[in-house]
C-alpha cells in the first residue's frame, strides 16, 4: 500500500508503471520540504523489490519492512545531513559519493532485486559530482533506480533533470491534512486545522508536530525572539546573528527552517497591512502580529522580505552566512537605537 498521503493521480501512474514492469531508472521528485518525498521515494524502493508484486508495496513482507526500517542492503539514502558531533555540516553530496554509488550500482543486488539509490536534496550535488552521476543516469545497469528528490529544481543541471522522470508532489489542501491528524493521529479538530495551516501543506511536517510537542515548543521560542528583535537594540540583532550563523555551520537546515519562520512572519504581517489577516499562517500571534504591523509601512514590510529572501538566496549559494545574517539584522526596520 502507498504510503504517501494525497497526490493520487501521481500514485495511480506510477503504481501502474511498476506493476507493467515500464518504470523509469531514474527519477526526479519535486516538491516543497516535507511534502511527501522521502516517503514516496521509500514507497518506490519497496515497490520494486516487494515480495506481493500484486500488492506492491505491500508493506509486510521482508523486502518492504527491511527497507521501511533502513536496514535493507540495497537501498540507500545519500545526502548532507547534519553535522556530526558539533562539527560542521556537510555542504555538498561531493565527487566521493557518486563514486560509491557507482561502484555499488555494477554490483548486482544483494538482498533484494533492485538497486535504489536515494539523494536527498539533489541540489545540493557538487557539479563534479552532477556530472559524474550523468554517466549512471543514461546507462543505468538494469536492476538499478536513481531518485533524485528536491525542493529547488533549478539548482540541478539541465543535463540531470533532462534524464529523470520527473513527478511533482504539491502541497496537500489544508483540509486533507486536518482530516489526516484527526483520523490517524486522534487530534482534536482545532489542534488538527491550526497544524494543518502551519504545515503549508507540506504534511511531514503536520505529522511531525503532532507527535512532537517540542517541535511547537521550540517554533514558540522562535517567533518570540523574532517578534522581540522588531524592538530590540543593535546589539541583540547582531548576537542574534552570530547564534543563527553558529547554527547554520552546525546544521544548515535547521537554520534555514529558521528563516522560513521569519519569511511568514513576515508575510503575515504584509497581509494584516493589506487587510487579509484571513490568510496569516500563524494565527496564533495574530494578536502581536497586528501589533507590530501597526508599527510598520507597508514598504518597510516589502523590503524587508526582500532581505529575507536574499539572505535565504545567499544561504543556498553558500555564501558568507555569518555576513548575510548580519546584514539581515542591519536591515530590520523598526526600533534600534539601544545598540
Ligand atoms: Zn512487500
Amino acid at each position: 500500500m502507498w504510503q504517501v498521503r494525497g497526490h493520487d493521480p501521481l500514485l495511480r501512474q506510477l503504481d501502474k508503471s511498476i506493476k507493467e514492469g515500464r518504470y523509469a531508472h531514474s527519477y526526479l521528485l519535486v516538491g516543497p520540504p516535507q511534502v511527501g518525498k522521502g516517503t514516496l521515494a521509500i514507497n518506490m524502493a519497496q515497490a520494486v523489490n516487494c515480495l506481493s508484486p500484486e500488492q506492491a508495496p505491500c508493506g509486510q513482507c521482508s523486502q518492504c519492512r527491511r527497507i521501511a526500517s533502513t536496514q535493507h542492503a540495497d537501498v540507500l539514502v545519500i545526502g548532507v545531513g547534519r553535522g556530526e558531533d558539533d562539527g560542521p555540516s556537510r555542504k555538498e553530496i561531493g565527487i566521493g559519493d557518486v563514486r560509491e554509488i557507482e561502484r555499488q550500482a555494477s554490483l548486482n543486488p544483494y538482498e533484494g532485486s533492485h538497486r535504489v539509490f536515494i539523494f536527498d536534496g539533489a541540489e545540493r550535488m557538487s557539479e563534479e559530482a552532477a556530472n559524474a552521476l550523468l554517466k549512471t543516469l543514461e546507462e543505468p545497469p538494469p536492476q538499478v533506480m536513481i531518485i533524485l528528490l528536491t525542493s529547488q529544481e533549478g539548482a540541478l543541471l539541465p543535463t540531470i533533470l533532462s534524464r529523470c522522470r520527473r513527478l511533482e508532489l504539491k502541497p496537500l489542501p489544508f483540509s486533507e491534512i486536518a482530516k489526516e491528524l484527526v483520523e490517524t493521529h486522534s487530534m482534536d479538530r482545532e489542534d488538527a486545522e491550526m497544524l494543518a495551516r502551519l504545515s503549508l501543506g507540506c504534511p511531514g511536517w503536520a505529522i511531525s508536530a503532532a507527535g512532537d510537542p517540542s517541535i511547537m515548543e521550540k517554533r514558540k521560542e522562535e517567533l518570540e525572539r523574532i517578534s522581540e528583535l522588531s524592538v530590540s537594540g543593535l546589539e541583540e540583532r547582531f548576537s542574534y546573528a552570530s547564534d543563527l550563523g553558529s547554527l547554520f555551520y552546525k546544521d544548515r537546515d535547521g537554520a534555514r527552517d529558521i528563516l522560513r519562520l521569519w519569511l511568514r512572519w513576515w508575510r503575515d504581517l504584509l497581509l494584516i497591512k493589506e487587510g487579509a489577516e484571513e490568510y496569516i499562517h500563524n494565527v496564533d500571534w495574530s494578536d502581536v502580529l497586528r501589533l507590530r504591523a501597526a508599527e510598520l509601512s507597508t514598504a518597510q514590510v516589502v523590503a524587508f522580505i526582500k532581505v529575507i529572501l536574499t539572505t535565504l538566496e545567499a544561504l543556498d549559494h553558500n555564501a558568507n552566512a555569518r555576513l548575510a545574517l548580519e546584514v539581515m539584522a542591519l536591515s530590520l526596520p523598526g526600533e534600534r537605537t539601544g545598540g
